[in-house]
């Protein structure tokens, strides 16, 4: 465990469940104390030992990793990892871009896998079952974001599968680079029979970013819509947007990607930096979804969007810069927003329309020991168009 003068740093830091207890409690009692040390005890005797990748800095490349998982609960799904896309928010938790990094860290929330045992009030799964995780491993289910399915938007802020810490039970969560997960069966999701298994793990996060504004804004086949870069996110947007019949624009900063977005189903291919091209979308765009992992320049797209459009930020965190100018959406009641990931039930539809229109990802299956090559090939926007990790490769 490394050390940290900041108490809450030291206790998130630590994946063992003696440092989360010191949480709890301010031991002003010496019977409080003994009560930790008991529950420490039976805590250790009743986890999970599992192996994964994990990082330890910000630095740090990701390297084979021990820790502890929960002992399942009546109410838990405990799944082996066959697959986990790798997301470029990954890259950002592992490198502490969001400055939230919990180390050490294990990354993945694209997750499929086959349910290995199931606890006494689980009815929806069974063993053998193949099944799906995501972002998120809890909620509080009782906010009003929690009770109209929106659990990303939980107003006690929703578990997520790594990086968090476990609201019942207090320990960290660890993502889906790893042997196997035990989560709560309302966040586990069904996997429709006849998707390939591989390429539907990226469904789990890129699929739903982009699923839910193109529900949320009631996109329709008379609709036209934007996507801001070809990457994981970016190649989701452009195939649910065909199967919607969707009239679907790309702009892209990467001329080498204008064949594969036609096959992905672009209709217009824009590149953003020629401001030529840039001019023929004008006035055009109903919605525009802005996959940007990066800061960059907003107010290059506002044109595009038709009179009340919106352009949805979905991969930027942070100040925009250059600024937003707030004219040419007061002009023609234009508007920029946000989204977060899908909600379990929206996540689930999302699924099930895969199953139906035959949707999966655009994969490159690697193995493991190769993650640290794939991070650096994402971050020169270098992968067609989401790596996947075949876990298999863990026992090798
Ligand atoms: P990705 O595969 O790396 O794709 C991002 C694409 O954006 C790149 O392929 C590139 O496309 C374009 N791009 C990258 N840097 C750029 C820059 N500096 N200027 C202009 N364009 C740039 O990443 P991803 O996995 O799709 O994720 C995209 C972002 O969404 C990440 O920041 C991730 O953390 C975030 N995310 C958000 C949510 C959410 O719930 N809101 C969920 C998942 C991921 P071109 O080569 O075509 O230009
Ligand atoms: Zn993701």
């Amino acid at each position: 465990m490394r050390m940290s003068s900041d108490p809450k740093t030291l206790v998130h830091q630590s994946p063992c469940s003696h440092a989360v207890a010191w949480e709890q409690s301010d031991f002003s009692h010496p019977i409080e104390l003994n009560q930790c040390l008991t529950t420490t005890l039976r805590r250790k005797t009743m986890t999970m030992n599992i192996l994964g990748y994990a990082t330890h800095s910000p630095t740090d490349d990701l390297a084979p990793h021990r820790f502890e998982r929960r002992q399942p609960r009546a109410n838990d799904v405990v799944i082996d990892i066959l697959y986990c896309g790798v997301c470029h928010s990954d890259i950002h938790s592992a490198r502490n871009d969001w400055r939230s990094a919990n180390y050490p860290l294990v990354p993945g929330h694209e997750i499929i896998g086959r349910v290995i045992s199931v606890g006494a009030d689980v009815t929806r799964f069974k063993t053998g079952d193949h099944v799906g995780v995501g972002c998120m491993v809890d909620s509080c289910q009782h906010c009003s974001a929690c009770e109209q399915g929106l659990e990303q938007y939980c107003e006690e802020g929703s578990t997520y599968t790594y990086n968090s810490i476990g609201r019942h039970d207090h320990m960290p969560t660890y993502g889906g680079y790893s042997e196997k997960i035990v989560v709560s069966d309302k966040f586990v999701l069904k996997i429709p029979d006849g998707l390939d298994l591989a390429g539907a793990a990226p469904l789990l996060c890129a699929g739903i970013t982009t699923w839910s504004p193109l529900r949320h804004w009631k996109v329709g086949k008379s609709s036209k819509v934007g996507v801001v870069g070809l990457g994981g996110l970016g190649h989701m947007a452009l195939k649910l947007g065909k199967a919607m019949g969707v009239e679907m624009t790309l702009f892209t900063r990467s001329p080498n990607k204008v064949q594969d977005a036609h096959r992905l189903g672009a209709n217009n291919i824009v590149l953003s930096t020629d401001a030529k091209q840039m001019a023929t979308a004008s006035g055009q765009l109903d919605l525009i979804i802005d996959t940007v992992s990066y800061v960059h320049d907003v107010n290059l797209y506002i044109p595009t969007l038709a009179m009340g459009g919106t352009l949805v930020l979905v991969g930027y965190l942070g100040d925009l810069d250059p600024m937003l100018n707030s004219a040419p959406l007061v002009m023609s009641r234009k508007s920029v927003a946000g989204s977060l990931i899908g909600g379990i039930a929206e996540t689930q539809e999302m699924l099930d329309y895969c199953g139906q229109y035959g949707i999966t990802s655009d994969i490159e299956v690697i193995r493991i020991q190769d993650i640290n090559a794939a991070y650096e090939r994402i971050l020169k926007s270098d992968v067609k168009y989401r790596f996947v990790i075949d876990m298999a490769s863990l026992a090798t």
